[in-house]
């Protein structure tokens, strides 16, 4: 099992922690050639997409050339965990601003959702299947509405915060900034299911 995670911008280096400590190897993808190379050696089961600023990581994402690369990954069936920014970049709309970009899972999100400035807070919620977790919140999305083969994972104040649409897991709060590993685990359950089907 070997998981590529997005290092272009933002908490990328928590999710490595995350999935060091659940024992799984990762590695950085900052360039074209870090997924390729890994691609053509059949070393990426995952791609974890991190939180940070959607529109820089969008940017970037077309600057470096990789963004038709990991788009037609997701689309061929490469499990993706997005995170708060990573959730906005698969969405297929966003309500509050006319940009979008990989479009690849059935969910309308709200970028800023609560607030831009006031809008960080830290929750405890149920994430369906594996019990109550933790949820840093970072001038987060919330998703507004889901198409009909989106599971829904989690709820906060009647928001959908996580969800689940085949090979793409996602969530507006930062699992990866806190200790608790369930959802790293969750997605790597996912993977190892997904490779073996
Ligand atoms: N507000 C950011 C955006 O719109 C997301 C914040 C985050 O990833 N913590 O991209």
């Amino acid at each position: 099992m070997k998981i590529g995670i997005l290092a272009l911008q933002g908490a990328f280096a928590e999710h490595s922690r995350m999935l060091e400590k659940l024992g799984v190897e990762s590695f950085e993808i900052r360039k074209k050639s870090d997924l390729t190379n890994a691609v053509n050696n059949n070393g990426i089961d995952g791609l974890i997409i991190p939180g940070g600023e959607s529109t820089v990581i969008g940017k970037l994402l077309y600057d470096l050339d990789l963004f038709d690369d990991i788009k037609n990954l997701i689309l061929n069936g490469l499990p993706v965990f997005g995170t708060c920014a990573g959730l906005i970049l698969l969405a297929k709309e966003i309500e509050n601003d006319n940009r979008s970009y990989f479009r690849v899972m059935d969910i309308k999100i709200r970028r800023n959702a609560y607030g831009r400035q006031l809008g960080s807070f830290f929750t405890k919620s149920e994430f369906k299947g594996i019990g109550v977790i933790p949820m840093t919140f970072i001038r987060a999305p919330y998703i507004s509405n889901v198409g009909e083969k989106v599971e829904i994972l989690s709820t906060v104040d009647g928001n959908i915060v996580a969800a689940r649409e085949n090979n793409i897991l996602v969530t507006s709060y930062h699992p990866e900034l806190n200790p608790d590993l369930k959802v790293h685990k969750f997605f790597i359950e996912m993977c190892n299911k997904l490779k073996n089907d």
